[in-house]
């Protein structure tokens, strides 16, 4: 070694000569407080000890230790730490167990055992093959029975089926409800399309109805105008007629007064004929003579009708009056004038006239005829003059008559038309007055489809409406169907799965009613599997 270097160094000397005494110091000093109840080096009390914890001990792994710390009560001195003889550790009963693998024939881990003094862990690796019949001391489970194994799972499967039964009961009574559902909903749904018809039915014949409404109302209007029409036609028809009234009136008036003038002329003619008398009375002589002839004449020539002087009725005019009556001479003298407008002779009082002294009086018989006859010619062409004037005014007055006449029945026939147009219009009136109540009577009918239509429409909405909520109440029970069912479906591999591990145990038995009850179980769990597919088939690929 290098000992003798070690001593060559002079410092390395004197931290040696430390050592040693510290060496022979401790001696000392062990000597005096190793063994318990030691005595204070400086005032040789009895020393106290503190003990530290125990902790494990690394030179010897089943070993703890602790420091003990001796020090002195009378004089405060602390000593100087010193470890423990190491003890053995000391094991509990109950090791930590650390399950790493576990399956039904073993179990494989870690088992800690822990010092009770210092917490020391002490870690060993186990396996253990597990038996039927027992537990496991390592992962305390009991390892069943073969039959025990067969009942648990016959157990299961019926419990399992029983479960997965009642879940396809729910989910057929759920799927039952959706159907009902459905077939209210396409009930509903062809209720609402029936309502939805008859509603546009219904509009059309609104439609209808107001198209009869309006043309009504536009015959209605066009009978309006014609009946205004008609009776503006009337009214003017009325004024007319009152218009040739008055004309009418007028020329009455006028042909009075021509008759009244024909009437002064017939009292100058009386009174020229008077004059004409009292000539005649002087010849009194030759008169006889020519009163006779003129007689006779009379007689033959005289129209025989006297009466009323003016007649204006239809067809040919005859007039025959009686102008001059003179009763106080024999023979008495009458003058009588006698009209026919169909008469084409000319006499002394003109076209048609007729008088009965016409000519005969030209014929004269006696010698102072001259005188006579100048005189008389006087007389007869001054009567001859008024009668001129007199028929002229005749003519006018028959003239002004006619023209009354024919107004009179122009005014008849305005007035007639006045009542034909009036009438016209009356009906017109009673028309407009139909077609108006008519109208009204579409436009009626027009509302009351109307109302229908909103009504049907409603229905149709509110079928609508049911139609889609059962629809979705049998969406939500078809749901609440699947999901049932997908239930019961689970619960029937689950029971066949739990079946068919109980044949496997039973048939490991000796127990045929084991057996028997196992295979029970599997058939009541394949009944229930198909019953779940039946309703629901399993999708590809399961
Ligand atoms: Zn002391
Ligand atoms: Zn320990
Ligand atoms: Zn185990």
């Amino acid at each position: 070694m290098c000992f003798s270097k070690v001593y060559n160094n002079r410092r390395i000397h004197r931290s040696l000569m430390l050592t040693f005494l510290l060496i022979v110091l401790a001696g000392i000093f062990v000597s005096n407080v190793f063994a318990e109840g030691g005595k204070c080096p400086t005032c040789s009390n009895t020393l106290s000890y503190n003990y530290g914890a125990w902790t494990p001990y690394s030179a010897d792994k089943t070993k703890h230790i602790r420091t003990i710390t001796p020090y002195c009560t009378n004089c405060g001195l602390t000593l100087t730490s010193y470890p423990s003889t190491p003890e053995s550790h000391k094991y509990g009963e109950k090791p930590r167990i650390i399950i790493e693998d576990k399956s039904e024939p073993s179990c494989r881990g870690t088992i800690i055992y822990t010092c009770e003094i210092c917490d020391y862990d002490l870690p060993d690796s186990f396996s253990e093959s597990h038996k039927r019949g027992n537990t496991c001391k390592f992962c305390n489970t009991y390892f069943p029975t073969h039959e025990e194994e067969a009942e648990r799972y016959i157990g299961k499967s019926n419990e399992d089926s029983e479960e997965g039964e009642g879940y396809q009961d729910d989910a057929e009574g759920n799927e039952e409800i959706a159907d009902n559902n459905l077939g209210e909903g396409e009930s509903e749904s062809g209720n609402s399309e029936d309502e939805y018809n008859n509603g546009v039915g219904a509009i059309n014949s609104a439609g209808e109805e107001n198209s009869n409404s309006e043309e009504n109302l536009g015959l209605s209007d066009d009978e309006l105008g014609r009946g205004s029409s008609e009776n503006d036609s009337s009214e003017i028809s009325i004024d007319n007629s009152q218009g040739y009234n008055n004309d009418s009136q007028i020329n009455e008036d006028e042909s009075r007064s021509r008759f009244a003038e024909v009437e002064d002329g017939h009292e100058n003619a009386q009174e020229k004929l008077a004059e004409a008398n009292s000539v005649i009375n002087e010849n009194q002589e030759e008169e006889g003579q020519n009163n006779e002839s003129i007689n006779i004449e009379n007689s033959i020539n005289e129209s025989g009708e006297a009466g009323v002087p003016v007649k204006y009725t239809t067809g040919e005019y005859v007039s025959t009056s009686t102008d001059l009556q003179i009763d106080n001479v024999d023979p008495a003298i009458s003058i009588i004038r006698n009209y026919k407008n169909f008469n084409e002779s000319s006499f002394s009082f003109g076209k048609g006239w007729n008088f009965n002294y016409d000519t005969r009086i030209i014929v004269g018989i006696r010698s102072d005829y001259n005188n006579f006859y100048e005189s008389l010619k006087l007389l007869l062409s001054d009567i001859e003059l008024i009668f001129t004037e007199a028929c002229s005014d005749y003519e006018a007055a028959m003239e002004a008559a006619l023209k009354s006449k024919r107004l009179a029945e122009l005014s008849v026939e305005a007035a007639g038309s006045a009542i034909l147009h009036a009438e016209n219009a009356k009906k017109a009136a009673e028309n407009a007055k139909n077609f108006g109540s008519a109208a009204k009577i579409n436009a009626g009918q027009a509302e009351d489809y109307a109302n229908k239509a909103i009504m049907h429409l409603n229905n149709s909405r509110e079928s609508a409406m049911n139609a889609i909520n059962l629809g979705k109440t049998a969406e939500n029970y078809a749901i609440e169907a699947r999901k049932f069912a997908e239930k019961a479906k689970q619960k029937a591999e689950s029971a066949i799965n739990s079946a068919n591990r109980a044949i496997e145990h039973a048939n490991k038995t000796s127990k045929q009613s084991l057996k028997d009850r196992a295979n029970n179980a599997l058939e009541r769990a394949r009944n229930l599997k198909n019953r779940a597919d039946d309703k629901y088939p399993a999708e590809q690929g399961n």
